[in-house]
């Protein structure tokens, strides 16, 4: 059953054996594990099948130092999916590990487990398989380029995305229909209830918000906060029934720890020679995958200096590069669905090289941007005040002709020390539904930036060495600290670990303050790497539903 809330009253509802909140990948895929199964399942969303302006109100975040972005945030039926890039990779295998120099006991989960969920990933959710990171798959694109470098202290990464990102939402409309399911939509939870037990909490409800302002109660006997990097901490801190702190925060642990993927451009490398194609670095279409490869230290060098795991990657510098007219037409392609999907497919068999960065969708306002009836209009008026730019564009994205690239930006991402002065708090603004919105404080700390400087030092020494160029720039000393952006990758605030003192929900994703109730999502992350999120995000929500099964059953037997 579906029910939008803002369309019709809420039905008689029973109690529910799990209660999910939230629709995005984390909500979604627990969903999906879960449809059809013997166990009665509530899923609320609190946003409709398409963006509301009320939706995009509840967005609202505060921020100290790094700025979240509005946009990296949806209140809408597949959350973040509905705009994200669709990049993964895995993490690797020193993201896992213990690294006392970062103040991390690593992760409470085998590596060997995750892979073997990233595979069950693959096959159910359209995320890559592990032979298409290898040289079977994107990386005998490598081969293909110009130059081929040979590196000493760095290491490859490869990211990827389906050419057709998945949408969580649209995606897994069999699991919003199928009987033991339940979805509201507009349903907003504005607290968790527990009920006044002496010991460990026991949640016993959640109340729940329309857009109209009329109240429910959902019952179940477990429940998930599904929400967000940001909004499963909010949740927590405003449900208060049980500790005066927030649910789960006996230790003030829950909000600390908050990470996201800083990013942005720093530094230009002058090629020594023009390079025509460089698709495994400069990025291509390939395969059914959209992808890049971006260096980092190597582990052992990681160890030895004492850092974080952060990467660069290459963009070549095109004449059209950043031109406005050029991402508006990328954009109007993109948003034709049907011509974009032609395109590609024509060239399905093809390597397809990126022209401009805009292609990606990575970090677009503008693709970002909430269009209505009439927001084709401004678009196609950039397309013809740019037109040059955007004609040189055409001609090179469309043809079998290649530019020369002289100049390559680099652009950075970084991987923050988990710690506490990064946090989700609450500030004392408040939403429609008269629920404290989130203040998130989180910036570079020395070890942070010292960890790209490194890679940095390592990059421009052997650039030279492989005769590709020299790396213009001094990221040592810049001054403010150039890499300060939003990555939208919202990780940390509710981490997992066996210490209740030091962690939030245990190696189960249970909360350890409450007997019934678990969280998926990012926010469990002990540690973030540098790879995108969302890949481990679904595998976690796979092996949390198996979790959830086997004690629903236990609960049952018992019963
Ligand atoms: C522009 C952009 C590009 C991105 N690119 C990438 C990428 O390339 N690769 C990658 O791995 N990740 C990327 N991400 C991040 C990725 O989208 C997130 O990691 C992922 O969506 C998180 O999944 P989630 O289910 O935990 O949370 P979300 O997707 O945020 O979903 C949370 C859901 O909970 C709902 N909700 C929130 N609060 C409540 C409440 N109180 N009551 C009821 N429902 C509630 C929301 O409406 C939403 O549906 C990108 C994000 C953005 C915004």
């Amino acid at each position: 059953m579906i029910v939008d809330l803002a369309e019709r009253a809420s039905p008689e509802l029973p109690e529910y054996d799990v209660c999910i909140v939230g629709t995005g990948p984390a909500g979604a895929t627990l969903a999906r594990e879960l449809a059809g199964g013997p166990f009665r399942v509530c899923v609320l969303e609190s946003g409709r099948r398409l963006p509301t302006p009320q939706g995009d109100a509840l967005r609202a975040t505060e921020s100290t130092g790094i700025h979240v972005k509005d946009w990296s945030r949806e209140r809408v039926l597949g959350g973040a999916s509905t705009t994200w890039a669709g990049l993964s990779s895995p993490l690797d295998p020193i993201d896992m590990a213990p690294r006392p120099w970062i103040g991390s006991e690593g992760w409470p989960i085998a590596r060997d487990e995750m892979l073997a969920l990233y595979d069950e990933g693959a096959r159910r959710y359209r995320f890559p398989a592990a032979p298409s990171f290898g040289a079977s798959g994107f990386g005998s694109l490598r081969a293909r380029g110009d130059v081929q470098p040979v590196w000493k202290q760095l290491e490859e990464k490869v990211f990827l995305a389906c050419a057709e990102p998945q949408d969580f939402g649209a995606e897994s409309q069999a699991a919003w229909s199928a009987s033991n399911v339940d979805l509201l939509l507009d349903a907003t939870v504005v607290r968790i209830e527990t009920d006044a037990a002496i010991g460990i909490a026991h949640a016993r409800g959640v109340r729940v918000r329309t857009s109209a302002g009329l109240e429910l109660e959902v019952r179940a006997r477990a429940f998930v906060l599904a929400t967000g990097g940001i909004e499963n901490a909010r949740l927590l801190l405003v449900s208060r029934d049980a500790c005066p702190t927030g649910l789960g925060n006996e230790h003030a642990q829950v909000g600390h720890g908050f990470m996201n993927h800083p990013k942005n451009y720093f530094g230009i490398l002058h090629l020594a020679r023009p390079i025509e194609s460089l698709p495994y670095f400069f990025g291509a279409l390939n395969q059914g995958f959209a992808g890049y490869a971006g260096l980092r230290l190597t582990e052992e060098r990681q160890r030895e200096l004492g850092i974080l795991n952060s990467y660069a990657r290459f963009e070549p510098l095109f004449p059209w590069s950043d031109d406005d007219g050029v991402e508006s037409l990328v954009t109007l392609v993109k948003r034709s669905k049907g011509l974009y999907t032609r395109w590609k497919s024509g060239r399905k068999d093809e390597v397809v090289e990126l022209r401009d960065w805009s292609e990606t969708g990575d970090d677009s306002e503008r693709q970002n941007a909430r269009h209505g009836v009439f927001g084709a209009v401004p678009l196609v008026g950039n397309v013809v005040l740019h037109a040059p730019s955007v004609a040189q564009y055409a001609w090179f994205r469309l043809g079998r002709r290649k530019p020369k690239v002289r100049r390559v930006r680099l652009r950075h991402f970084l991987e923050m020390q988990p710690s506490s002065a990064n946090r989700v708090e609450l500030s004392r603004a408040l939403d429609a539904n008269g629920v404290p919105i989130p203040h998130v404080t989180h910036a570079c700390n020395e070890l942070d930036r010292r960890s790209l400087v490194e890679l940095w030092k390592t990059l421009r020494l052997e650039l030279a060495a492989n005769g590709l160029g020299e790396l213009e720039g001094d990221l040592a000393h810049a001054d403010p600290w150039p890499i300060d952006q939003d990555a939208s990758h919202h990780m940390g605030a509710t981490r997992m670990g066996i210490d209740a003192r030091s962690s939030v929900v245990d190696a189960h994703l249970r909360l350890h303050g409450a007997r019934n109730v678990w969280i998926a999502g990012a926010s469990v992350f002990p540690t973030s790497g540098c790879a995108n999120p969302t890949m481990t995000i679904v595998a976690l929500s796979i092996r949390l539903a198996r979790r959830l099964q086997v004690e629903l059953s236990a609960a049952r037997v018992r019963a």
